[in-house]
């Protein structure tokens, strides 16, 4: 069976975004019986954070919140990056066969600048990172959403470049994975849901809250009275991705948004679309809001699952950065 590696940063809370392009992929692999490592990218968060407290919350809170969603530390190996130390000396490895010109070109840098974030080195060079995280383990999938699919070529073209620079075959390249119908789900301002954004609708929140900010997606002035765009509309989009593009609750949703004779003075209005949104997510997500509370009052667990996994990714990284070492001389 191939392995399959993925992470998300804990640069805030989870969210639908990466619910719809990354846990939902984790939990269909790991039904599939795949070998799975799945992490929390702790050194990359820190391109963004300055928090220490927070980050340390939302390290813990991303274990939870993978535990809750189903992931099976018996299936699944669940650890933190910096606990498996073996990365940082590959990313070393590869970056010294990384020209700078691949990463002035990626486009994950160049929105995080666009959106006003200071260019520190570990922001511009986090890729490498990325790709250490992936080829330390061997993984073979990477499933990812469609924002990280230039990053798993990076990583493809790092490990094509190790190997042919020091004629050696430590690495085999990975390949990413995309959910079907994958797309970059939308905030509440329209703009790609992103934890570092503020934009983001979670889960896991408390009904009241969850519902105003549902309410708050922003959508165009068109009235109940008028047809809508439901492929224009972040309400829609968010929606589509949860419940699926063929599932009936979707094609029902998207005739409202287009049949003329719905949109009398009690035709379909956003707050209408938005009120589904609400109830589908506390439809879909029910088990793992139910399950969240008692992971978190289980720290010890926590713990456990934390340092099963670890000792599982070290002794997979070890071997490969022993090989890697030995391909550059050392
Ligand atoms: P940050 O703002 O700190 O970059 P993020 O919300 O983009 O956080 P990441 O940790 O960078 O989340 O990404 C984790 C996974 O979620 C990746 O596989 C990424 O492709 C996916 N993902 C993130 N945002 C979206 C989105 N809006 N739509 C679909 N997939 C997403
Ligand atoms: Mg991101």
């Amino acid at each position: 069976m191939p392995r399959v590696l993925s992470g998300i940063q804990p640069s805030g809370q989870l969210h639908l975004g990466n619910y719809c392009g990354a846990i939902r992929q984790f939990l269909d692999l790991q039904a599939q019986g795949h070998e799975m490592f799945v992490f929390v990218a702790s050194y990359h968060a820190l391109t963004s954070t300055r928090d220490p407290v927070a980050l340390r919350a939302n390290i813990r809170q991303i274990v939870v919140d993978y535990l809750a969603f189903g992931l099976d530390p018996d299936k699944t190996a669940i650890y933190v990056q910096h606990d498996v130390p073996e990365v940082t000396e590959l990313a070393w490895l590869l970056s010294c066969v990384c020209p700078t010109s691949l990463m002035d070109k990626a486009v994950s840098y160049k929105d995080k600048l666009a959106k006003g974030f200071t260019a520190n080195i570990g922001l511009y060079t986090y890729p490498i990172l990325q790709a250490a995280d992936i080829l330390a383990p061997r993984a073979d999938i990477v499933p990812v959403g469609k924002d990280q699919v230039q990053h798993i070529e990076i990583t493809r073209d790092l490990a094509g470049r190790f190997n042919s620079e020091f004629s050696t075959d430590v690495f085999s390249l990975p390949a990413h994975r995309l959910a079907p119908d994958a797309e970059v789900l939308p905030g509440i301002d329209g703009e790609k849901m992103s934890k570092s954004y503020g934009n983001t609708i979670d889960p896991f929140m408390d009904e009241k809250p969850l519902r105003k900010r549902i309410m708050s997606i922003k959508t165009d002035s068109r009235q109940v009275n008028e047809v809508k765009d439901p492929e224009t509309c972040a309400v829609f989009r968010i929606f589509r991705a949860i419940a699926g593009t063929r599932d009936p609750r979707t094609l029902e949703l998207a005739a409202k948004y287009l049949d003329p004779s719905r949109q009398g003075p009690d035709g379909f209005g956003y707050g209408h679309a938005k009120q589904s949104l609400f109830e589908l997510v506390l439809s879909v997500f029910a088990e793992p809001r139910a399950r969240r509370a008692g992971l978190m009052a289980d720290q010890g667990y926590i713990d456990q699952v934390l340092a099963q996994g670890a000792g599982k990714a070290r002794a997979a990284a070890r071997i490969t950065v022993d090989q890697a070492r030995r391909a550059v001389g050392l």
